[in-house]
Formats: structure tokens, sequence, C-alpha cells
């Protein structure tokens, strides 16, 4: 057994869940410190076949940190934050809401911005290609890692970089991801830092990351602009990413979310059916022209321009986040108010597939809220079931809505991995060759198949534990 196993129960329960409402099983908890002992630990699980997983914050949506028997492997004591120039190296348990504050306090900032931030570690980020409103602009968590100290399922402790190239005895995945925002499967990478991220923690743990800073930006201002319609809030959409408007972030909220905005705010107009959030990075020379540009643009698209709500100060900025909190808030109510878990989706599509995608989350007849990433052509529908039965059938709602994804050229999951709750969604993807493939990949890393069983692909049996 390793130094520092847990066996008591009451202890490991405290890492059986994430935010996907899944529970789990585990017969040790493990809290190492470094790379080394982390290494020890995964030759001897080598050795014995005993399943582990790594656990970091367990702000996962999908069920990757939940164990499925075997050893939970706590990423916790893995701290350290050091500023140099403009990168950061910290250790995987460092959360982005404290390399926000390090970076702001150097007038720098790291783009990605998962909407967890103040609360996911880094590691986690990195394992799931975590990415949040900004990646309109900034892409996901991918470009601003730099390299990472990752330690093998087999034990090997390695800093790998973009010029770190794949062992030649570990066959790549050679499957072409969709040509949209993506965070589904092995990375089809000829390096072993794009490999790794977005693993999910099925071949090998991060311990530490340098990652890239961007200067602050002198100012930023958001606009929340508001629509009768639907079509009218599309068309504002097309002309927020249509070239010269360069907006941060582009966010939707449907009729649905109004509504668990009005119950805090009731000030919200009742003919406002539709709301887009834009954000913009400027200076403080041409901070008036471009909010000029976007009055112009919420006109020209029809909006309820009078209602429109801007702010660039603190003390706006702080309404606007207070508007914003509303919909998780109410979301959250609801879900405790009907006693079953929410089911969401992840999807993203081209383009050219965002009105269909949107005309058919509209469409659905279950209890549920719309809002997300529309820069990205990202939505996330949050589905309310009331009950087991009605839980059943968002599932079946849920599947409908995924082959429409895939039929417009769309992709499992954009931002929050495929984890184990949607691991068996994967072979509609991939295909049958694209599975194998993977498992391929994956037995040449980690031959007893020792981590992240059931996340990404089914488990082989091949132990006991
Ligand atoms: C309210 C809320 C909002 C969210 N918003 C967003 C969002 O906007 N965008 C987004 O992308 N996601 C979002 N998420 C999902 C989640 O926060 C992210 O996936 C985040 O990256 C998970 O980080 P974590 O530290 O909690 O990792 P965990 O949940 O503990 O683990 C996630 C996965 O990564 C693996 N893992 C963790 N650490 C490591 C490591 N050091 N090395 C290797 N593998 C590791 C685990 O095994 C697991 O498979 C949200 C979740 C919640 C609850």
């Amino acid at each position: 057994m390793p130094a520092g196993l847990i066996s008591d129960p009451g202890v490991i329960a405290g890492y059986l869940r994430d935010a996907s409402n899944t529970c789990g099983h585990a017969i040790g908890l493990l809290r190492p410190g470094s790379a080394s002992e982390i290494a020890e630990i995964f030759v001897q699980a080598q050795a014995q076949g005993i399943a582990i997983t790594v656990s970091a914050e367990r702000t996962s949506t999908t069920g990757g940190p939940v164990p499925h028997g075997g050893w939970v492997l706590s990423t916790e004591g893995l701290s350290g934050l050091r500023i140099q120039g403009d990168q950061v190296r910290v250790g995987a348990a460092v959360r982005l809401g404290e390399i926000q504050q390090a970076a702001g306090e150097q007038g720098l900032f790291y783009p990605p911005d998962p909407t967890s931030w103040e609360s996911c570690s880094v590691g986690g980020t990195i394992a799931c290609n975590a990415s949040g409103a900004r990646s309109f602009c900034y892409g996901p968590t991918r470009p601003w890692v730099l390299s990472v100290e990752v330690v093998w399922a087999d034990g090997r402790v390695q800093e790998v970089d973009r010029e770190t190239p794949v062992p030649a005895d570990w066959p790549v995945p050679e499957w072409t991801p969709p040509r949209v925002k993506n965070a589904t499967g092995f990375f089809p990478a000829d390096n072993l830092l794009d490999l790794i991220i977005g693993s999910e923690g099925t071949l090998g743990l991060v311990t530490a990351a340098t990652l890239r800073l961007l200067p602050l930006p002198e100012q930023v201002f958001s606009v929340l602009a508001l629509f009768p319609d639907r079509q009218r809030g599309l068309n504002f959409v097309q002309l927020a990413r249509s070239e010269g408007s360069k907006p941060r972030l582009i966010e939707w909220y449907d009729s649905n979310c109004l509504e668990l905005i009005r119950a805090r705010i009731p000030e919200l107009p009742a003919q406002a059916q539709v709301a887009v959030w834009i954000e913009q990075e400027t200076d403080l020379e041409n901070e008036d022209n471009a909010i000029m540009a976007w009055a112009d643009r919420i006109a020209a698209c029809g909006g309820l321009e009078e209602h429109t709500l801007l702010a660039c100060d603190p003390s706006s900025l702080q309404k606007l986040l207070h508007i914003r909190h509303a919909i998780p808030a109410g979301i959250n109510e609801q879900v405790a108010r009907n006693g079953m878990p929410k089911v969401g989706t992840d999807f993203s599509v081209p383009d050219a597939g965002l009105e269909e995608m949107m005309a058919a989350y509209d469409a659905v007849e279950m209890d549920h809220v719309l809002f997300g990433h529309v820069g990205d052509n990202h939505l996330h529908l949050n589905l309310l079931p009331t009950s087991p039965l009605e839980l059943e059938q968002a599932w079946v709602i849920w599947g409908a809505l995924y082959d429409l994804a895939l039929s417009l050229g769309g992709t499992l999951s954009a931002e929050h991995g495929v984890g184990k709750v949607k691991a068996a969604y994967l072979r509609k993807l991939i295909g049958d060759e694209g599975i194998q493939e993977f498992v391929a990949l994956k037995r040449a890393v980690d031959p007893a198949w020792i981590l992240g069983r059931g996340t990404l692909l089914a488990a082989p049996m091949t132990t006991s534990v």
C-alpha cells in the first residue's frame, strides 16, 4: 500500500461526487504533495492493477473525478504560484481565481474564464481543455498552456511542451475533430503537451504548468442588449461577430433566463424575450465610439434600445454580474424544488447550423433554460425534469439534440469534457474506428488501464478492484 493511503470512509466520502450529481465509491484516498510521490503510486497501481481517479476541485459536470472503485488521488497538495514576466508557473491545485488575483496585481490576466473560475483548479481546466465566455476571442485553455509537468500512467515524470515529440510506440489517433469549439476526445497531436491537454485524467496527471498571461486591457465595457424575439437576437449575434465589432464574448439568454432574472430584478421590461451580452476591451480614447457603435447595431437589429444595459464602471458592472448570477441561482433553486438533477447540453455546431439548433432548443417542451456562448454556436440547454420519468425523457430529448448537432457537423462536448456521464455517446461522434484508435493509445500509455477508468472510454475489465 502506498504511504499516506487513507481508508476512513468518512474522509473518502468527501471525494465521491462532482457537479454532475453522480456518486461513486473508492477504497482509498491519496493526497500526495509531489510528482515523485505520485510516480511511486502509479508504479504500484500498474503492478497491482488498481484503478486511480484523479480528483481536483470536482466542479466537473460529467463525472470525470467521480471514482468507480480503487483509489481517489486528490491533487490538493500540488500548490505553488510564481509569476515571471508574462508567464506564471503554477501547481495543479491552484485555482483560476488565485491566478487572476496574482496576475491582476501585476497588471496581467489569464484569458481562459470558465464560469467556475473562482473554484476550479488549473489542473482540472488543462485536463478538460476548459473554456468559457471569452473563448470567442481567446480560444480555450490549450493555447495558453506553454508546458506542463506530467506523471504519465506508467510513473514516468516529464516536463513537456510543444517541442516534445510523441514516442514512436504511442499510436496517436488520426481522427479529425469537428471544426467547431471542441473538448471531446484525445487531441490528434504531434507533441505531448497537446496530447495531455484535454485527456481528462486518463493518460497522466498534470502536476504543474507554465501559462501565458496578457496585459490587462485599459478599459472593458459590457452591454446587455434586449430583443423582443429570437430572430432579432440572432440577427444581432450575426452582426456582433462580423468583422470590425471585436467583442471578447457574445452570450445568449433566452426568455426562461429572463424570467429567472425578473424574479430578482423586476424592472426588466416584459417585452424582452432574449438578451445578448457582449463585452469589449478598449481604451479610454476609443471607448465612447465603441459604445456608440454597439448602440447602432442594437438599433439596426430592432433591439429594445431604451432598455439596453451598459456597464463600464465598477458599480454598473456589479449590477450586470448580479443579473447574470440570478440565472444559476434560479436554476439551482428550481433543481432543489424538483428534487431531480438537471440534464445539460454542451454541443457546439458550425456557424451555418446555429439557427437550426436554436429553433430545436426553443421547441423543447420540458421546462428548460437556454443560455451560453452563442458567439461560438455553443449553447447550454438545461433541462429541468420534475420526476424520474421526466428525467428519462430529458435524456431522450438530449439524445435527439445530440443527433441534430452531429448532423450539422457539431460535437459532443465543446468545453465540459466527456467524463463518465457522456462516455457512452462518444462512439456516435468518432465511430468504431475512432474508438479503436483511442483504446490503442490508452493501452500504450496506461497498460493496466489504471487512470480514469470509465472516463472518456468505457473501461475494459482488467482488474477486480
Ligand atoms: C457552476 C459551474 C460552471 C462551469 N462553467 C464552466 C465553463 O464555463 N467552462 C468550462 O469549460 N467548464 C465549466 N464548468 C466545468 C468545470 O468547472 C471544468 O471542467 C473545470 O475545468 C474542472 O476543474 P476541477 O478542478 O473542478 O476538476 P475536477 O472536476 O476535479 O476534474 C475534472 C477532470 O479532470 C481530471 N483532472 C483534474 N485535475 C487533473 C490533473 N491535475 N491532471 C490530470 N487530470 C486532472 C479529473 O480526473 C476529471 O476527469 C463549470 C462547472 C460548474 C459547476
